[in-house]
Order: structure tokens, then C-alpha cells, then sequence
């Protein structure tokens, strides 16, 4: 079940509203989906290019346009490499939850999906001092349970549905939540991504990429609406994808007023109704 509500007013005569959100699997991207890939080193090297050149070029791109987006981090990639999550809390972005080992939760019981909650945000907690407020499912595999939890926990929105192009509210059972929706034809990895074991076709022409973010952006405008666009570092951050992400953002700021928000800044824009009204 899903409840509608407002759409937000962009501040300072913006005409649309925009969020970049990174995931930064890093190894955990891998490890979360069988212990098998610890021996596979060629594979966890290609999550820790995400680290290594991926995010370093992502926060540049991001200082140098002004842009603030949100990163959502496992707590194993800030256990792994804590310095770099530290780099994107100091360079004013937002961190959000992302499980902690990157389990996805249709295939672990109810006590993991809490483990995998609570341990997340004891690494955010012991490492960098912070308690995150948003919450993406690895995988976009959101359960009930991890749902409930994440009610219980005090979580202001989700990150992971599909249900409305608008934030909306996402209800199961007794529980509602802020939903900031997220696509797959809005993420790099069904464009680009590629592993040896999943068979898929191979990673996309740039150019046919470039031109679904710039359609959906452009139906986003004609609305007024806001748009999400998930990346995940060791995806987009190859040279000639950030060339394309440069050459998106160089349109979109070309056609529009863009009024680019963290998702936490978009949960305060948006006023949640009451299901009387
Ligand atoms: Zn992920």
C-alpha cells in the first residue's frame, strides 16, 4: 500500500529537484552475495576500484559543481576503508544506511535482517561518530521485516521502492515510512554493470545511458517533479562514465534551474500528511 502526498516547492525559484545518491559497496558489494568471491580476488579488486579512483573523482566532480549528494555505505566499506567514508562526511555530503555486510534480505531470517541493521549503524556509530537517517536496501530487496525494523528504529525514509515517481508514502501492515523512490533505469548498474557470473548482455553505449537519464530528467521537469539517480562508485567512476555523468550534469544545468538536495534535505521539503488529510 502506498499514500500520495505533495509534491515540494523548490527553494529559490528552482524548477525541478534532483538527487545523486552513490552506493558504495566496495568489496562488500560481492562479498554480501556469497562467501565464495573472498578467494576471488580479480572480482573484490574491481569493488575496491570504487574506492580507490571512483570516489576520489565523484567527490571532485561533486565540489566542483556544488552539488551535496548522499552516499549510502555498508558498514563493512566503513570498517574497510573508513577514511574514504570519512572524506565524503567532510567534504558536507550525507552518509545513509546500507546494511552492513550487503546481505539481501529475502534470503536471511529475521534475527539477520536486524543484525545486518544494528551492526550497520554500530560501524557508522564507532567510526565516524554518526546516525544515519535514511536507509537503501542492498540489492533493492526490501522485506517486511527489514520494513518493521526500520520503523522501530526510527529511520525518517527509505530509499529502495518503486511504488510513485514522487516521494510517497510506503505502507505495510501498521507501518508507514517516507519513501524517496529510487528506478533501475535510473541506476548505472543495469546500464553498466557486468559480473562473470550473471551472464548479462554487457555493460551499455554511454550514449544510450546519457539519453534515459536526460529523458526521465526531462519528464521531471515538465512536472516540477524531483528525481533520484543512483551510482554506485565502481560503476560510474571509470574515466569515459564520468565524462558521460559530467556531460549529464552540463545538459540538465544548461535546460533548468536545478535545485540539487541530499535525501535528507528532500524528507524536510516534503510535508507528511496524515492518512485523514
Ligand atoms: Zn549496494
Amino acid at each position: 500500500m502506498a499514500r500520495s502526498l505533495p509534491l515540494p516547492t523548490w527553494p529559490n525559484g528552482a524548477d525541478v529537484g534532483v538527487s545523486l545518491t552513490f552506493d558504495v559497496d566496495a568489496e562488500a558489494g560481492w562479498l554480501g552475495v556469497s562467501d565464495a568471491y573472498e578467494d576471488r580476488l580479480a572480482t573484490l579488486s574491481e569493488g575496491r576500484f570504487g574506492i580507490v579512483r571512483g570516489l576520489p573523482r565523484i567527490l571532485d566532480l561533486l565540489a566542483e559543481r556544488r552539488i551535496p549528494a548522499t552516499f549510502y555505505v555498508p558498514g563493512d566499506t566503513v570498517e574497510r576503508h573508513t577514511d574514504a567514508v570519512r572524506a565524503i562526511l567532510d567534504a558536507g555530503h550525507e552518509i545513509a544506511h546500507h546494511g552492513h555486510r550487503h546481505l539481501s534480505g529475502d534470503r536471511i531470517d529475521a534475527d539477520a535482517q536486524r543484525q545486518e541493521l544494528e551492526q550497520g549503524l554500530e560501524a557508522m556509530r564507532s567510526q565516524l561518530g554518526l546516525r544515519p537517517v535514511g536507509y537503501r536496501a542492498p540489492g533493492g530487496r526490501l522485506t517486511r521485516t527489514t520494513f518493521e525494523l526500520l520503523v522501530e528504529l526510527g529511520f525518517t525514509y527509505d530509499s529502495s521502492c518503486m511504488g510513485d515517481d514522487r516521494p510517497y508514502v510506503e505502507e505495510w501492515g501498521g507501518s508507514s515510512l517516507l519513501e524517496l523512490p529510487f528506478h533501475w533505469s535510473l541506476d548505472d548498474w543495469p546500464h553498466f554493470g557486468w559480473s562473470l557470473d550473471a551472464g548479462a548482455a554487457g555493460p551499455a553505449d554511454q550514449s544510450a545511458f546519457l539519453n534515459v537519464w536526460l529523458a526521465e530528467f526531462e519528464s521531471a521537469l515538465a512536472e516540477r517533479r524531483h528525481v533520484t539517480y543512483t551510482m554506485h562508485p565502481e560503476v560510474i567512476g571509470r574515466g569515459y562514465r564520468m565524462a558521460t555523468l559530467r556531460r549529464f550534469l552540463d545538459v540538465i544545468d544548461d535546460t533548468a534551474t536545478v535545485c540539487y538536495l541530499t535525501h535528507r534535505e528532500l524528507a524536510g521539503t516534503v510535508t507528511v500528511t496524515s492518512p485523514d488529510g
